[in-house]
């Protein structure tokens, strides 16, 4: 294959000339608009990735409160969620229970205590984008 705008055999390139689709080299290519090799466009990271579980730090006291509100004992509520009494007793002392837990805690207590804050929001980088009025409504429902 040959440049076909000056018949160069450097390496070729798909470029539009002047809205002709060709074969050209590099020097050539300049002319026109690139195709191929094209620098990559920078991916934005699926926004599964950027978000993690947070839980209220105050969950130990909550888990207790709304359960004692509810007038149920470790046991009851061990028997609720499926999750071993010695196992709530540790979260009630400020063990973080895994995701899967906590749900099944704010389900059986109505209790909040999960939230999902993308990572960018958590970690002031810099690079975060301010908060919205919306997104700090959402944060204080969120919290209740
Ligand atoms: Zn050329």
């Amino acid at each position: 294959m040959e440049c076909e705008m000056c018949g160069s055999g450097a390496s070729l390139r798909k470029a539009y000339v002047e809205g002709t689709l060709l074969r050209v080299c590099d020097r050539c290519s300049n002319l026109g608009k690139v195709v191929e090799d094209l620098p990559a466009v920078p991916q934005r990271k699926p926004v599964a990735e950027l978000k993690e579980s947070v839980i209220d730090p105050d969950f130990a006291s909550i888990v207790r409160d709304a359960r004692k509100s509810a007038g149920m004992t470790v046991e009851e509520l061990s028997g609720r969620v499926s999750v071993g009494v010695s196992v709530l007793h540790r979260i009630e002392n400020g063990m973080r229970p895994t995701d899967d837990v906590a749900r099944r805690l704010e389900k059986a207590l109505h209790i909040k205590i999960l939230g999902f804050v993308s990572g960018t929001q958590q970690k002031t980088s810099g690079q975060a984008p301010p908060l919205t009025l919306g997104d700090v409504a959402e944060v204080k429902i969120r919290k209740k």
